[in-house]
């Protein structure tokens, strides 16, 4: 019997390649792994720094996509929590070693022997995707499986710091940079219950960033604009990978209040020591989460019909997609549809 899985997908050659059709064989499946059918896979900026080997651990021919939901096909003889016809989705993490510190403490994600899906394998630009079954979350029923896919990986990274910083319903919140990241921000802390102030250069979006749910929105290019909430936000999202004026946004921080960033500022952020000492405030990043914790967004999300605004392209269009996000014209999420 042969035993290996020929998957078929789309893979990049050499950094800042175009992505060519592709196949690979997988050998037996492990014992706790689960193969899983995909149906759509979002395209995450992540993708694309992979697919320049930006971070430097990209190992070429590479099948990018980490945010793939669909159907799972196949399981090892020990894969616990799904069955072959479930519906579920999986994000930048494909497995941890489950013995860990970490593992045992419910942070997965901060296992030491983590694999990531699109480090060192392959991912979701594919018809099939293995994983470890603890990684394979499933789907609430009556979840969009057309708009879910984005919400494993770009979803987790900004519901998690909501959780991690312990945001109030109370609170007074803001989000800067309103792209694939910060419009599903604005949507989650809108329906947490905070009032949510949106910064964002871009006046073209102003008008859909308040339908999203933004009490305000305030043009972030203008010091004179940010006085409007000095002093007055609990906590702050920050969503964007480029270096900004950090001690602007401390200052529209609330006493003892929180300044996290998601976005992979690759430079060193600029802190003047005043400003964290004067309101006793705090600086702080976080990246994906647990999978319960990704269990409890899924269910939040179909709660409260939360989703990403998506632009579908189908898979074999995927470098055109690519170019899409690359020139900044997404709006504000692509998924990818097999
Ligand atoms: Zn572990
Ligand atoms: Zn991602």
């Amino acid at each position: 019997m042969d035993s290996k899985t020929t998957v078929t997908g789309y893979a990049v050659k050499a950094p800042k390649g175009q992505l060519e059709p592709f196949t690979y064989e997988l050998p037996e499946i492990g014992k706790e792994q689960v193969d899983i059918r995909v149906a759509y896979c979002g395209l995450c900026y992540s993708d694309v720094n992979m697919i320049n080997n930006d971070w430097g651990t990209t190992h070429y021919p590479l099948v990018p996509g980490h945010e793939m939901v669909g159907e799972v096909i196949r399981t090892g003889s020990e894969a616990k929590g799904v069955k072959v016809g479930d519906k579920v989705g999986m994000g930048w993490f494909s497995a941890s070693c489950m013995h860990c510190p970490q593992c045992m403490s419910g942070q997965h994600h901060f296992c030491a022997d983590a694999e990531q899906t699109i480090v060192g394998r392959h991912g979701g630009f594919a018809d099939i995707v293995r994983g470890h079954w603890s990684w394979a979350i499933p789907l609430p029923a009556g979840i969009d499986l057309a708009k879910a896919g984005p919400l494993l990986c770009g979803g987790i990274t900004v519901f998690n710091p909501i959780i991690a910083a312990g945001v109030k319903p109370t609170d007074k919140v803001g989000v800067i940079g309103i792209g694939g990241l910060g419009h599903l921000a604005i949507r989650f802390l809108r329906h947490w219950g905070c009032e949510v102030t949106a910064f964002s250069s871009n006046k073209s979006k102003h008008d859909e960033i308040r339908e999203m749910g933004a009490t305000r929105v305030i043009d972030s290019t203008n010091a004179d604009d940010l006085q409007a909430v000095k002093g007055q936000l609990n906590f702050i999202l920050s969503t964007v990978n480029v270096p900004l004026d950090w001690e602007r946004y401390l200052n529209c921080l609330a006493l003892k209040g929180e300044l996290h960033t998601v976005g992979v500022v690759l430079e060193p952020m600029s802190i003047p020591a005043f400003s964290l000492i004067n309101g006793e405030k705090k600086v702080a990043g976080s990246p994906s989460a647990s999978p319960a914790v990704i269990k409890t967004m899924l269910d939040f999300c179909v709660r409260h019909q939360i989703y990403p605004t998506v632009e579908e392209f189908p898979m074999e269009r995927v470098n055109e997609a690519i170019k899409h996000l690359t020139e900044g014209k997404a709006r504000y999420r692509v998924v990818l549809k097999n």
